[in-house]
């Protein structure tokens, strides 16, 4: 593979509205980082009330004449934008690189699981199909068909800044749907790069807009009448503050929260695949995935054999600027996110839990001022501690001892957060009964990061989850679509009068 050419661009990084990028005119912006130098590397703009209403407004716009377009010209459409997404896919990996800071490789992985949701959504006109009964009473027929919604809007994390969008726009916008993303103000121009491709593409114009902002775009998309539903994701304060606002105006909504991952570790389990597994699950990505595996519940006799393998193997990651093909782990987002992290790590010590690798202080040559941290492990970690208790998003894996199956499952029943969980083992009763019992929404058995195919369906559990749908998959038509049913007669024979009674089949 040849090293991608990095991403340069010093332009203000606007909004995408009416089908064409537009300049702010909010006189409000915000620094864009390259995390592997830690330098300045662009502005981006932060939208205005009036500038989100500019958007909406070309959504609303564009709306009727879209939802009126025969699906299998809409999936045309989406087609063409498969076609430029995977011709352009090392661009927008190498621009994602340079503004999140994850490896490269990594980050080509995000854009093929987003391309794997815009596949489904190119299956649209089978999705959209309707239920038929013929003949519910004599001469009457009843179906029932899913419409879009409108204008629906989506707010998307840092983590996954081509990924997440595209667990929602992609199944919106066949459904229908026109669509606003407010993608993070942190990583923002893999949003305008796409919104473009959609433009090449052939999508009309105002049918996919971008407004680059904060709490005042995301505030504004909450209380504007026009906006029908909501797609969330990010952290659990702001998912749940998202859902109970949009439930206030009455609008729809999904808010994906955070997550703290278990993987349970039985004695039987393969010792060198779990190692794999746990190396790249905690640390892959800087830890910075909903995915990724933060607590290590290491059960019985195996915290003794596995502990000096992962220590060995977090000392020994190569960390280095993500455009480094050879580089496993790169820095972390920015400078706040450096410092919780390793906040986090000064509060696991004084909590007095084993540090067994200390990540902190990690300097990469010829990238001094990059916002890198190295991979940590604790060990004898206590569901006490605010290191198992809160989502830390960098690359600490805590591991807690327990003395059997049971004590395992009661633990991980018990957290606030249920997004993913895995488990290790050679015993097909123990990952049965483990699937079944552990109350998380998504489950891997010998699979690190369960992240369901894109016809699935993503989604976890309690506080990972403000809403009844999950992300994409069929749940994602639904969420984007609402049901009508339409009963039909045409008599024959003259009227016989009204009717008082309740219908009932004749
Ligand atoms: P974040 O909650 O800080 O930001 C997410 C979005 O909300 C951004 O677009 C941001 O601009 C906006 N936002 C931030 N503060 C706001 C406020 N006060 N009012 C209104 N909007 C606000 O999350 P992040 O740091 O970008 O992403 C990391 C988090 O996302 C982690 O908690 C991670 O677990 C979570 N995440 C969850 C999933 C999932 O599927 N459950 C997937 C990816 C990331």
């Amino acid at each position: 593979m040849r090293a991608p050419e990095p991403y340069t661009s010093s332009a203000v990084v606007g909004h995408f509205i009416g089908g064409r990028t537009v300049a702010s005119s909010s006189g409000r912006s915000q620094d864009v980082y390259n995390p592997a130098t830690g330098a300045v590397a662009r502005q981006v703009a932060l939208a205005s009330v009036a500038e989100v209403d500019a958007a909406v407004a070309s959504a609303q716009a564009a709306f009727a004449d879209w939802a009126a377009t025969p699906p299998i010209r809409r999936a045309r459409i989406m087609f063409q934008f498969l076609e430029l997404m995977n011709r352009h896919r090392d661009t927008l990996a190498a621009m994602i690189t340079s503004e999140h800071g994850k490896v490269f490789t990594d980050a080509q992985g995000e854009i093929s699981r987003g391309i794997d949701i815009i596949e489904f959504a190119c299956g649209i006109p089978q999705l959209l199909k309707g239920d038929y009964t013929e003949q519910v009473s004599t001469g009457i027929d009843n179906w029932t068909m899913r419409q879009p919604l409108g204008v629906v809007a989506g707010i998307t994390p840092f983590n996954f800044p081509c990924m997440v969008p595209c667990w929602m726009y992609p199944v919106a916008l066949m459904a229908g749907n026109t669509f606003v993303l407010k993608p993070s103000e942190r990583d923002p121009s893999a949003s305008l790069f796409m919104a473009d491709l959609l433009r090449q593409a052939g999508l009309p114009d105002g049918v996919f807009n971008v407004v680059q902002g904060d709490k005042v775009a995301v505030d504004r998309l909450l209380e504007h009448p026009d906006v029908r539903a909501l797609s969330f994701v990010g952290s659990t304060p702001i998912a749940q503050y998202i859902y109970e606002r949009g439930a206030h105006f009455g609008k729809r909504v999904q808010a994906l929260g955070g997550a703290k991952n278990h993987m349970v570790v039985m004695p039987d389990a393969d010792l060198e695949r779990a190692v794999d597994a746990l190396i790249g699950a905690a640390y892959g990505s800087a830890g910075e995935r909903c995915m990724a595996i933060s607590v290590a519940v290491l059960v019985g006799d195996v915290a003794d054999r596995i502990v000096p393998l992962l220590a060995a193997r977090a000392k020994a990651l190569k960390i280095a600027n993500g455009l480094e093909l050879d580089a496993e782990m790169g820095p972390v987002v920015n400078r706040q996110a450096l410092e919780r992290i390793e906040g986090y790590i000064a509060e696991g010590v004084r909590e007095g839990a084993s540090l067994v690798v200390d990540g902190r202080g990690c300097r990469v040559a010829g990238h001094e001022s990059g916002f890198f941290t190295g991979g940590t492990l604790f060990d004898h970690v206590l569901p006490s501690m605010r290191i198992y208790r809160e989502e830390i998003f960098g690359p600490v894996l805590a591991c807690v001892r327990v003395r059997d199956f049971a004590e395992a499952v009661d633990l991980i029943n018990a957290h606030e957060f249920g997004n993913g969980v895995s488990c290790f083992t050679s015993d097909g009763h123990v990952a049965r009964e483990f699937a079944r019992r552990i109350e998380v929404g998504m489950v891997g058995i010998n699979v690190p990061i369960p992240v369901p195919m894109a016809w699935h369906g993503f989604g976890g559990w309690k506080k990972s989850l403000f809403g009844d749908m999950h992300a994409y998959g069929e749940e994602g038509v639904r969420f984007y679509t609402r049901q009508k049913s339409v009963m039909q007669r045409w008599p024959e024979s003259t009227p016989k009068g009204a009717e008082f009674v309740m219908p009932t089949a004749k």
